[in-house]
């Protein structure tokens, strides 16, 4: 018999700490949200312990077969869900997404255009400290100061100028939707691929709620966790398969069609094993998203974000846009005399998460900032509507507000400790 194994007390009692503050607390990280039990229990299971480098029907490992199938009903099922032609599912996230579509389509030293990180852009799209930054020659678009709004007349000028051989469209703290035929007009106007990293929205393209890049965009990165629901990972998708453009060719001097291409700049170029259990998890959450309860949570989620929008610019905060298209928001926080960074700090003492953030043509660092960004997608996921929204508005308000007044923010805590209680999340 396999020995006995004691309980790790050590991780685990971490892990139901974990588990407590995530019941108690009132989540509003744009990025994070609540995976089902289903997607926990797929992610904890067996299928971590299988090696299964290539493709479905295409491994370097024997006893595939069954994991053959559960990454096959993952690409099936996103592919249905964003009605696209191919896609991997093996990125372990975003990032990973993001290193493989960049090793597959360029070459070290070649031109890409992204939006700034500063203006709400993400690292990977040409950030300095990134390997995006650091491998390729980045150049940036970013909003306009006055109305917090890209004006997608000047990519096609800054293209012009500075001929990428990629642009780059999305980001991590944009609250409006992309005009993708702007930026495939721009692409075009230079012959470079367009990619949109759709990471934070994917959830509400998938139904249909924002704009689809499908039509316009070559290449189409997301993770899976986010307003998508699923496990943290990565994926690539492609609207139609194409010829790759620049003649690239795979590490076996092959010229490939670019899904060919895309695999091979995941495994093997920038990943070895795939995670099973975790494509289990996806093809689990892309079954739960391609439900009409999936749809309502996402309207829902859009719904819950402009009524807190409306709230916060009620009590004069200063959303950057003035309001918001999908699941998230930037307050710019100088009207208000504080930091980022005390925000965040403050109001995780009342237990509300949310994250510092930089706002556009921020004169404080990454480490400071003068705003914070707040998202609906978890708080949807918890059961919370509309009428809620205002209540977190004043929650976070009364907190900010007495920053410096322990007792105010202890009685915040415990009414949403208390408040909270009737959102039960976990089994
Ligand atoms: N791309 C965008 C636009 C993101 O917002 C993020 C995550 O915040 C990523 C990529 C990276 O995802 P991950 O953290 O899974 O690597």
């Amino acid at each position: 018999a396999a020995p006995a194994r004691l309980l790790d007390t050590a991780v685990f009692d971490l892990i139901d700490q974990e588990k407590t503050r995530q019941t108690h607390g009132l989540e509003l990280i744009a990025s994070e949200n609540y995976a089902s039990e289903q997607v926990m229990a797929a992610q904890g299971s067996v299928l971590t312990n299988k090696y299964a480098e290539g493709l479905p029907g295409k491994r370097y490992y024997g006893g595939c077969e069954i994991v053959d199938q559960v990454e096959q009903l993952a690409i099936d099922r996103v592919k249905e869900l964003f009605g696209v032609a191919w896609a991997n599912v093996q990125p372990h996230s975003g990032a990973q997404a993001n290193a493989a579509v960049f090793l597959a389509c360029l070459q070290p030293g070649d031109k890409i255009l992204g939006f700034d990180l500063s203006h709400g852009g993400h690292l990977t799209h040409g950030s300095a400290v990134n390997f995006s930054g650091k491998l390729y020659q980045p150049s940036f678009y970013g909003v306009e100061r006055e109305t917090g709004l890209i004006d997608w007349s000047k990519i096609k000028d800054i293209a012009r100028r500075e001929r990428p051989k990629m642009i780059i469209c999305g980001a991590s703290a944009y609250s409006r939707d992309w005009d993708y035929a702007a930026l495939r007009a721009a692409a075009d106007e230079v012959g470079a691929l367009l990619l949109a990293d759709i990471s934070h929205p994917s959830g509400l393209i998938a139904t249909g709620l924002l704009n689809s890049p499908f039509d316009y965009c070559d290449i189409v990165t997301t993770t899976t966790h986010k307003t998508l629901r699923g496990p943290r990972g990565g994926l690539i998708m492609l609207g139609k398969d194409f010829d790759n453009p620049f003649g690239l060719k795979t590490p076996k001097g092959e010229i490939r069609p670019m899904s060919a291409l895309l695999d091979s700049g995941v495994f093997p170029g920038t990943q070895g094993g795939p995670l099973e259990h975790v494509i289990a998890a996806k093809a689990v959450a892309f079954g739960e998203a391609l439900t009409d309860d999936f749809k309502t949570y996402t309207q829902q989620v859009a719904r819950n974000a402009q009524a807190l929008a409306q709230g916060f610019m009620g009590l004069g905060y200063n959303i950057i846009s003035g309001g918001t298209d999908n699941h998230l928001m930037l307050i710019d926080l100088r009207s208000k005399g504080l930091s980022g960074k005390l925000a965040e700090n403050t109001l995780v003492r009342a237990d509300i998460t949310i994250n510092k953030n930089m706002v556009p043509f921020d004169d404080k660092s990454p480490f400071v900032t003068s705003g914070i960004r707040i998202g609906s997608a978890a708080v949807t996921t918890r059961g919370l509507g509309e009428s809620d929204m205002g209540r977190i508005v004043e929650l976070i308000d009364e907190t900010l507000t007495h920053h410096d007044n322990d007792t105010r923010i202890g009685q915040v805590r415990q009414r949403v400790n208390t408040w909270l209680q009737d959102y039960p999340l976990f089994a």
